[in-house]
Formats: C-alpha cells, sequence, structure tokens
C-alpha cells in the first residue's frame, strides 16, 4: 500500500481562521489515524495579497492548537520551475497549447455571447495553430497564455468524492482553461496539483468551495501521467443567515486567534470545530485525542453545510454557545495543574497575578480555581467574574445589588455586624463560619438567605456562584470581614 501523505495548504492572505483551522484538523486527524504524514504548504503564489504576517499568524495558530505536521513549511514560490516544468511537458505532449488571442479580442467575444444569452466558452480558435503559425506569432513577440486542451470528444470527468460520492461533468462542459497567464505566471490551480504529485499526496481534504476545481485539476493529473488521489470535499460552514461564514463578512469571531484570546482551551477549539461538519454516528460530544483518532473517518464527513450559531448583535454573544459549553466542559474536567498554568498568562495580563500562587499560596491557589471553574467557559471568566478572588478592586454586578442589596436596606447594619461574629470566631472556616451567619440570622430574626446573598455580593460581586461557606473561607477572614464591613458604601 502507497503512503498516506496529506497537505494543509493555506494561502497567507490573512489570519487563520476556524475554517482553515477545522481543514486542518481533519487533515491531521486522518493523516495521523493512518500513520501518514501532513505536508505544511504555504500557498503563497499570489504575491500581491500573500504577506510574513499572515505566514507567521497561520503557524502561530497551529501550533497553539496543538496541530503538528510532518514535513514543511514548504513555500509554493520556490517550486516555480516545477510549475513551469509540467506546463511545458503538456505543451510537448499536447495537452496544453499556446493561445494568442488578446484580451481584446476575447472580450468582444465574451460580449456577444453575452447579447445572444449564450454563455462565453473559448471559442478555441488558438487550438489547432500550426507549428508554423505558432512560431511566426511568437518570433513577432505576440503575447500568449497556454491553454489547457480539454478532451473533445464525447465523456466525461468522473470521480467519487468520498464525502460527496461520485461525480461527473463532461468534456464538453469544461473550457479550454487558461493554465499560464501571459506574462508567464502559472495559475493556482496548476501550481496546486504540480505541488500535490510532486509531495505525493494520497487524500486532498477541502472545502466543498474547491469542488469546483476538481475536475479541471483532474485533467491535470491525468494529463501529467500522475495517480489520482482521492478527494473529498467537507461542507461549508454558514452563519445562521445561511452566508458563508468569512473573514470579511464575520470579522475576529472566525479567528482562531480570537479563541485564544477569549480564553478557549486548544482542545476546546478542536473538539467544536471537529464537529462542524463531522459526526462519530453517535450522539457523542466530547473526545479526547485517542477517542478522536479513533472514531474519525471520513464517512462521518456531512455533506450538509454545518451552522455556526452566529449573533452579531447581542454584544454579549462572544461565540457559538456550543462551543463554549464544549471548552467550559474541558476548562471544569481539566487537571487543577494543568488549569493553572493556563491561568496563569490571563491573571497576569489582568494585572492579579502573584508569585505566592506558585510557591506559599500554591495550595490555596488550586483550592481557588477548582471551587470557582464549576461555573466558568473560558480563561478570560477567572478575570472577570473571578476577580474578587485575586483582588480587591472587582465590580459589583448591578443586577446582584439590586436583587441581594437594595432591597434589604438593613444589610448596612447587618453585614458588618456579621463582620463582627466573623472576626471574633477562635477558628476561621466554612463550619464555623455557616454557624455564625445562621446563629446572627435567628437572632436578627431574618432568614439567612438574606445575609449569605449579601454577603455572597459584596464579597464576590457576583449574583451566584458556588457555595458560599466554601466562598468565605476560601476569600479568607481579612477579606471577607473587609469586604463586609464596606457594604455602606452600596447606600451612599
Ligand atoms: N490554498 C488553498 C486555500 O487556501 C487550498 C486549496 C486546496 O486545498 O486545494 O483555499
Amino acid at each position: 500500500m502507497s503512503e498516506v501523505r496529506l497537505r494543509f495548504p493555506p494561502s497567507p492572505t490573512g489570519y487563520l481562521h476556524i475554517g482553515g483551522a477545522r481543514t486542518a484538523i481533519y487533515n491531521w486527524l486522518y493523516a495521523k489515524k493512518h500513520n501518514g504524514k501532513l505536508v505544511l504548504r504555504i500557498e503563497d503564489t499570489d504575491a500581491e495579497r500573500s504577506t510574513q504576517e499572515s505566514i507567521d499568524g497561520i503557524i502561530d495558530g497551529l501550533t497553539w492548537l496543538g496541530i503538528t505536521w510532518d514535513e514543511g513549511p514548504y513555500f509554493q514560490t520556490e517550486f516555480a520551475a516545477d510549475h513551469a516544468a509540467a506546463a511545458k511537458k503538456m505543451l510537448d505532449s499536447g495537452h496544453a497549447y499556446k493561445c494568442f488571442c488578446t484580451v481584446e479580442e476575447l472580450e468582444a467575444k465574451r460580449e456577444a455571447a453575452q447579447a445572444a444569452k449564450l454563455d462565453f466558452k473559448y471559442d478555441k480558435t488558438c487550438r489547432n495553430l500550426s507549428a508554423a503559425d505558432v512560431a511566426a506569432k511568437e518570433a513577432a513577440g505576440i503575447p500568449f497564455v497556454i491553454r489547457f486542451k480539454v478532451p473533445e470528444q464525447e465523456g466525461a470527468v468522473v470521480f467519487e468524492d468520498a464525502v460527496y460520492g461520485r461525480i461527473e461533468r463532461r468534456y464538453r462542459d469544461i473550457e479550454d482553461f487558461v493554465i499560464v497567464r501571459s506574462n508567464g505566471k502559472p495559475l493556482y490551480l496548476l501550481c496546486n496539483v504540480v505541488d500535490d504529485i510532486r509531495d505525493r499526496i494520497s487524500h486532498i481534504v477541502r472545502g466543498q468551495d474547491g469542488l469546483a476545481n476538481t475536475p479541471r485539476q483532474i485533467l491535470i493529473y491525468q494529463a501529467l501521467g500522475a495517480k489520482l488521489p482521492i478527494f473529498a470535499h467537507m461542507p461549508l460552514t454558514l452563519d445562521l443567515q445561511k452566508r458563508k461564514i468569512s473573514k470579511r463578512s464575520h470579522g475576529e469571531i472566525v479567528a482562531v486567534q480570537y479563541y485564544r484570546e477569549i480564553g478557549f482551551l486548544p482542545w476546546g477549539l478542536i473538539n467544536f470545530l471537529v464537529l462542524l461538519g463531522w459526526s462519530s454516528g453517535d450522539d457523542r460530544e466530547f473526545f479526547s485525542e485517542a477517542e478522536l483518532l479513533e472514531a474519525f473517518s471520513l464517512d462521518g464527513i456531512s455533506r450538509s453545510n454545518s451552522i455556526f450559531n452566529y449573533k452579531k448583535d447581542d454584544p454579549k454573544f462572544i461565540t457559538d454557545p456550543k462551543a463554549l459549553s464544549i471548552n467550559g466542559h474541558y476548562l471544569q474536567t481539566i487537571p487543577i495543574e494543568e488549569l493553572a498554568g493556563l491561568v496563569k498568562p490571563f491573571l497576569q495580563k489582568a494585572n492579579i497575578w502573584n508569585d505566592a500562587y506558585e510557591a506559599d499560596r500554591r495550595a490555596w491557589f488550586l483550592q481557588t480555581l477548582g471551587l470557582i471553574r464549576e461555573r466558568y467557559y473560558t480563561l478570560v471568566d477567572f478575570t472577570t467574574l473571578g476577580r474578587a478572588y485575586f483582588a480587591d478592586d472587582f465590580e459589583i454586578e448591578e443586577r446582584a445589588i439590586d436583587k441581594n442589596i437594595t432591597k434589604n436596606p438593613q444589610l448596612a447594619e447587618w453585614l458588618p455586624l456579621l463582620a463582627d461574629r466573623l472576626a471574633a470566631l477562635a477558628d476561621y472556616n466554612r463550619e464555623t463560619v455557616e454557624q455564625a451567619a445562621r446563629a446572627l440570622a435567628e437572632e436578627l430574626g431574618v432568614k439567612p438567605g438574606i445575609l449569605i446573598n449579601g454577603a455572597r455580593t459584596v464579597t464576590t460581586g457576583c449574583l451566584a456562584g458556588p457555595g458560599m461557606f466554601e466562598v468565605l473561607e476560601t476569600l479568607g477572614r481579612e477579606r471577607v470581614t473587609d469586604r463586609l464591613r464596606n457594604v455602606a458604601k452600596l447606600f451612599a
């Protein structure tokens, strides 16, 4: 059996977006599962639109995701000699020809076809020029493009797409397409095939938008006498309005970098993206890498477009809720030491990191993360919803004040009273705190919940959170009593 070799060939014209990342993930999984190789090829032939920044961003994004490749990065521009040699080979073998028609001539023909409501296809004026005619035109310095000679007999390009099944395109519907421009530059369509042949790619897994190129590319494979790879085209990802997800219309929400910044775990994003267009056949939602390698197959790729749940106009909406719930699952279940390493840079960025969290306050730090992560979905949540655990300058949610404080103005006295009781405890821990709070509530003749919710609001800034006595224990006596006494400022 020949080697399984896949490729990820991004065009470096922008950031790595989630559609590109999904393509990379599918190729990576397939290669890994079949002990194959993944080639990273930067398709930088479009000199005007390719940038170094984009190349760096793509490599950075893949590295962050943990997608590894076995060969490359290769750069398409370094293989110009191969592309030219392939064009020459097709000219020499009679699979291609030089076309001297001018842009103006072609334009006039296109307009005439349009006026007659006909589809315009190149009329093959130069297909059968004699060798002498060609030589004369070249000698006269007339510029030419190179066109592929599509077979004229009845018949079709037929192939079996691993996702979409049998696909057929009649020869007569394919124009004699250009493979080299008049400035000598080969077209992308050609470079892509030549590189795939040289890189001995056995499986091409790419977006459904590539399907339009495939019949022409197959003709090039055949003309070059190369073995065809297996093609698998993946469904598109659309938004709720059925628009294709793109950098242009969706902005940063489709950039891998965005997910990194809002605190996704790489595996959380991979697990979400893999399910955009693939399913294991059962309803499983979470996969470890080993489980995914076991379950992944091209058969599981769906033919119907996947939906990225995108609500542009809601400022609270940071991404598809499904992505958040998957990420939350990992964030809430990974080993706490691992979580600590991931949270650290976010706390640092928010200026609330303390080196003691890696020294004498390590145990407290890990315990706190374990306590608060229950309801968090991104690493940023530790610095926003969780800020009160790491800093004293946190905001108190407006709705928590309305619900838990303003309705009971007497809390202005009760909470400082609770602080006094806690300050007086011989031993400060969740049990003693609970006893003190309940005893005080009884003395005052109020429901304990009123004191507890009030305490939650002023000590954590949040309306909801983990069990309150554990919270008060974790925050520590000093912070808790200070914050309880500070309640007065909410009534000022
Ligand atoms: N460079 C192309 C892109 O980024 C890849 C097309 C292919 O996979 O053949 O869309």
